[in-house]
């Protein structure tokens, strides 16, 4: 089979490699689709605290059983099921988290091997390549869920990336109202028909007021972060959804707010089952508009090309379809 190899930052290559062996629970899966995300770009370009290499990338899969042919969407956990944070419904905080493409070979490949635990059914009617989404959405839930964001609510999203995007969907469909800030004019312009279809005016420059009850910053730097913060009335929920670059520092006075404004300060890591289960079926509902988030489909060997566009944020969602 095929695979997209990361050996190390920066060295990587479409290659052919043994096929994994179904054992156990473990199910050998054809991938139909696996898009491409900021942070495989990230991880080729400067690694991840948990990606252990050499490694095939891709954690946003949708596969097929070639048995079956039954199609799924992919969580890309492995948590071990047993701890406090698997039994109380955070399997995404799991200690022994493995995750598909960091930890263990993911879906930039033909083949992937899987965990029956793992599966999602794809709903029917559903393109493969826009049940892609299903992760990212999934952590977008996530985040909300860790802001306890409510129906009528107002949340101001800082970036215009595809994730940015896909947490002012998850606000609305929530019931709330979302905003979006983006700094870069190309990526205002490409996000306002997306905004439109959900009925949200276009991106602005920066972020305007602070009087939103909840915020979140969908993009790196520490400038996001304090734009967030910013964007918040006094009382207000902030979410740490990306983290800040290495060796970045927030200046002591653009932390005070949270403590002379009285902000909440949550985080949010990747998502579990059941809010990828929930992405999925927002997206069942929704295909149409997550659709404009699909810069095109492209194949294994474009990987290594695209990811210098996707770390400049030259691109929206590029979809991988792997063949032999
Ligand atoms: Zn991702
Ligand atoms: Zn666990």
């Amino acid at each position: 089979m095929r695979a997209f190899r990361l050996h190390s930052t920066g060295h990587a290559s479409v290659l052919a490699v043994a096929s994994p062996e179904p054992c156990g629970n473990a199910l050998c899966l054809d991938v139909c689709a696996c898009a491409l995300c900021r942070t495989d770009a990230k991880m080729w370009d400067c690694g991840h605290r948990d990606l252990v290499l050499p490694r095939t990338l891709g954690h946003e899969i949708c596969a097929e059983d070639p048995e079956t042919g039954g199609r799924w969407v992919v969580w890309p956990g492995q948590a071990c099921g047993a701890c406090s944070a698997c039994c109380g419904g955070c399997e995404n905080l799991c200690p022994s988290m493995r995750i598909l493409g960091f930890h263990v070979d993911g879906g930039l490949a033909t083949k992937v091997l899987v965990d029956r635990s793992a599966l999602i059914p794809l709903p029917v009617g559903l393109d493969p390549h826009l049940a892609t989404l299903a992760e990212p959405l999934g952590c977008c839930l996530n985040a909300l869920d860790a802001l306890r964001f409510q129906p009528g609510e107002s949340l101001q999203v800082i970036g215009g990336g595809p994730v940015g995007l896909l947490m002012a969907l998850a606000a609305v469909e929530a019931g709330g109202h979302a905003r979006l800030c983006e700094r870069e004019e190309t990526r205002r312009e490409r996000s306002r028909a997306f905004l439109e279809c959900l009925g949200i005016g276009p991106a602005t420059g920066s972020a305007v007021g602070d009087a939103c009850d909840a915020a979140v910053a969908a993009c790196p730097g520490t400038g996001a972060f304090t734009a967030a913060l910013s964007a918040l009335r006094p009382g207000g929920r902030f979410c740490f959804f990306s983290g800040l670059p290495g060796g970045k520092h927030v200046p002591a006075q653009d932390l005070n707010p949270i403590h002379y404004r009285q902000l909440t300060v949550t985080g949010a890591y990747g998502c579990t089952r059941d809010q990828m289960a929930r992405a999925l079926a927002l997206l069942a509902e929704h295909g149409c508009i997550a659709a404009r988030l699909i810069d095109g489909q492209f194949g294994l060997e474009d990987v290594p090309g695209l990811l210098p566009e996707i770390l400049a944020g030259a691109r929206m969602k590029c979809v991988i379809i792997p063949r032999e």
